[in-house]
């Protein structure tokens, strides 16, 4: 099959047109629907800077070697860096910028060092071997976040497939310049390496952005997840997250695997409004919920039932267990009390446990076991734990 430069020019201006139209909706998702801003402005660019890049060299002989050569180059390693920064302000929300900016500058620098009459080979080396590492960084980058964990549900870390494909496209680019030392790097000229590398280019742009925008998507998914189900002042589940987390664990009942609960409320609480005031309450109940972290396993859940009143569900747990748990807690709670304006006012808490059985045909007879022993708690004096 004999190539022409027709189909080499027809597949640059796609990519061209592909890059610009995937810039101009980053842009818009960045700024109109405010969707991660920093991620899609810096998708944005990258897209931008590929379009200009591959617009430059396609204009090579057109437009002074000043503007076309150099610049174009420079373009190239830019917008795989700003890929290559685009993930990680994604998954990890941290846009490293610094060693973007340092590899767009060495390489830069480095092609400013190289003649650019005649053999623009080693150009063409640095950029692909640069594009390579840059592309290979972002896909394992994506590739440790997407398959973590996030609020229990798993991102296919096949996902950044993609990135690690265009990696091996630009290394595969770089590894073709010194197996052929003969052709030149003009991706305009209609060779069988420049039509199979300009279509591979397309189709992979085409993912990438797809997948990136998927990401972005996942992380608004999994925002609107963790607000619909937290309660916004201590971040614990709230009554409809935590009812939902009982009912499953409840299910498990049947399986063999019990629960247990831990009921708490906080002592004396209104007097703590009345005399500090309804803020120093929140803080209160904000300070408690940290404290009580360190006491939970990943399993565990903490829900806030209303008012100062928490429930934490222990899966695998007897009421042994849960009894330790309490008193671990009760202790803390009793251990600090709340600084408010210079003045320390001490804080406790009451605790029900109860332990789920097999004849309990709901979770709501668990939980009325534990307030059951709650309210035993208050009534024995308040700062402790009944089961
Ligand atoms: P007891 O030891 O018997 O539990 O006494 P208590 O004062 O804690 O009793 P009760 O449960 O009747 O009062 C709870 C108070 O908690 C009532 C309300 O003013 C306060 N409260 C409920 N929700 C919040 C909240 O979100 N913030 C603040 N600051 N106070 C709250
Ligand atoms: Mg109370
Ligand atoms: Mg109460």
């Amino acid at each position: 099959m004999s190539v022409t430069t027709a189909q080499t020019q027809t597949l640059l201006a796609a990519l061209i047109l592909v890059a610009g139209v995937a810039a101009l909706v980053w842009t818009a998702l960045a700024w109109t629907a405010r969707i991660a801003p920093r991620a899609s402005l810096t998708m944005a660019c990258a897209n931008a800077a590929n379009a200009l890049s591959l617009t430059l060299h396609v204009l090579r002989g057109t437009l002074p070697d000043a503007f076309t050569y150099w610049p174009s180059d420079v373009l190239a390693v830019a917008s795989f860096a700003l890929l290559g920064a685009a993930v990680p302000a994604i998954t990890t929300r941290e846009l490293p910028w610094k060693p973007a900016a340092a590899a767009v500058a060495a390489c830069a620098l480095a092609l400013l060092a190289l003649p650019y009459g005649g053999d623009l080979r080693w150009q063409a080396r640095l950029i692909s071997a640069a594009a390579a590492g840059l592309t290979l960084m972002a896909g394992l980058t994506a590739w440790r976040s997407l398959g973590r964990s996030a609020s229990g549900r798993r991102t296919p870390a096949p996902l950044a497939l993609p990135l690690f494909l265009i990696a091996a496209l630009m290394a595969l680019r770089c590894a073709e310049s010194f197996a052929n030392p003969g052709a030149t790097p003009d991706l305009r000229l209609p060779t069988g390496f420049n039509l199979v590398f300009l279509w591979t280019g397309l189709v992979l742009l085409l993912l990438q952005n797809a997948t990136l925008a998927f990401l972005v998507l996942m992380r608004l998914i999994l925002r609107i997840e963790r607000l619909l189900e937290r309660d916004p002042l201590t971040d614990t589940l709230n009554r409809r997250a935590f009812d939902q987390a009982l009912a499953s664990a409840h299910a498990w009942l049947a399986r063999g695997r019990g629960y247990a609960l831990v009921m708490i409320d906080m002592d004396r609480f209104k007097q703590l409004n009345d005399s500090l005031g309804h803020a120093a309450g929140d803080a209160a109940l904000r300070q408690m919920v940290k404290e009580l972290q360190p006491c939970l396993r990943e399993v565990d859940r903490f829900g806030r039932l209303g008012g100062e009143e928490f429930c934490v569900l222990l899966p695998d747990t007897d009421i042994a267990g849960a009894a330790l748990v309490a008193e671990r807690m009760r202790c803390l709670i009793d251990a600090a009390p709340l600084r408010w304006l210079e003045q320390d006012w001490p804080l406790s808490a009451s605790f029900g446990i109860a332990e789920a059985e097999r004849g309990d045909t709901g979770a709501d007879a668990v939980l009325a076991r534990a307030d059951a022993a709650l309210y035993r708690a208050k009534h024995q004096g308040r700062n402790l734990v009944q089961g």
